[in-house]
């Protein structure tokens, strides 16, 4: 249990700064997220956790035998690759990798202290036999996977408030009532063909603070008394932002920085462990994405610095 002193577990690795030509997706937001974190004191240096990759088994709960195989080989073919919208590389399957290890080490970090944060993850956009929208593998779902396995959490709800609909992951746990898939997202926007998750809040173009807080109030407070997680996986993405240029919400950020701390306080507040993944996020201009990052690290520490009973404790 975290004393008030307590820091939040911070996980990341080097390596998801993969190199991916000219692109949309910055990846050096993952570094620039670490240096102003440790920068301000918000992470000492030496209190990083670096993440492992997962392992192929691991990996394999998840996805197809057939997909990993051409994963492993190189053998993706044009149109598979066109579909993932990145560059398919060794860096990138070695990244991906380590991401799902990252967010796996996060989750068991948050059902031991409360709050972890990995600095990388939320491929949501991952099925069991294909990746597309920058998504190779859906890391949350094999963490998820992972921890069910050897029953450290038998309910988990997976709180997606990326821009873009957690497609992969409503597929994924369509059929598994231990996993609450609710994903908040802008209806106008990829992907074109939405599978539903447990609870999806389709927002309309240009939704702005309050509309979008309120929603989340509502809808974050019945999911958490009905499903009672023990973990609730939040995908932090930082594109709901107005000024994203694959969003086209009107998030401010401050609303976002309210957002977190909504998450944070409703989740720890109904017993459950918070795992966050960075998610999306490609402002105009990286730093505004970089800072609505570190924004969300804040909010974790300060959510971590108050007392919490994980709901396991409550049970025989
Ligand atoms: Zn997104």
């Amino acid at each position: 249990m975290p004393s008030p002193n307590a820091r939040v577990p911070i996980v990341w690795h080097p390596a998801y700064e993969v190199e991916i030509g000219p692109h949309v997706f910055p990846t050096q937001k993952y570094r620039l997220v670490r240096e102003r974190l440790v920068a301000e004191g918000t992470v000492a240096a030496a209190e990083l956790v670096e993440a492992q990759p997962a392992t192929d088994e691991e990996v394999g709960l998840v996805h197809d035998p057939a997909y990993l195989r051409k994963i492993t080989t190189g053998t993706l073919s044009l149109l598979e690759q066109q579909v993932l919208e990145v560059p398919f590389t060794p860096a990138l399957r070695g990244a991906a990798w380590l991401s799902a290890g990252g967010s796996t080490r996060a989750a068991r970090l948050a059902m031991e202290r409360g709050v972890a944060v990995h600095l990388g993850g939320g491929f949501h956009h991952a099925f069991p036999d294909h990746g597309e929208g920058f998504c190779l593998i859906n890391d949350v779902a094999i963490a998820i996977r992972v921890l069910a396995r050897e029953g450290i959490v038998q309910r988990v709800a997976v709180v997606d408030l990326d821009v873009h609909h957690g497609n992969g992951t409503a597929a994924i746990f369509r059929d598994d009532p231990s996993v609450f898939t609710f994903s908040m997202h802008q209806e106008n926007n990829y992907p074109a063909v939405k599978p539903p998750s447990d609870l999806d809040v389709n927002l309309k173009d240009a939704t702005g603070d309050s509309a979008y807080l309120q929603l989340l109030e509502r809808h974050l407070s019945d999911l958490l008394s009905r499903h009672q997680p023990e973990l609730v996986f939040y995908l932090a993405g930082a594109d709901a932002y107005r000024f994203d240029q694959l969003g086209g919400l009107g998030l401010s950020i401050e609303g976002l920085k309210r957002r977190d701390q909504v998450v944070f306080e409703r989740a720890l507040g109904a017993g459950a462990g918070v795992a966050v993944c960075l998610a999306g996020g490609y402002a105009h201009q990286t730093d505004d994405t970089v800072e609505i990052h570190c924004n969300t690290v804040r909010a974790a520490r300060d959510a971590a610095a108050r007392p919490f009973t994980p709901r396991g404790a409550l049970q025989p």
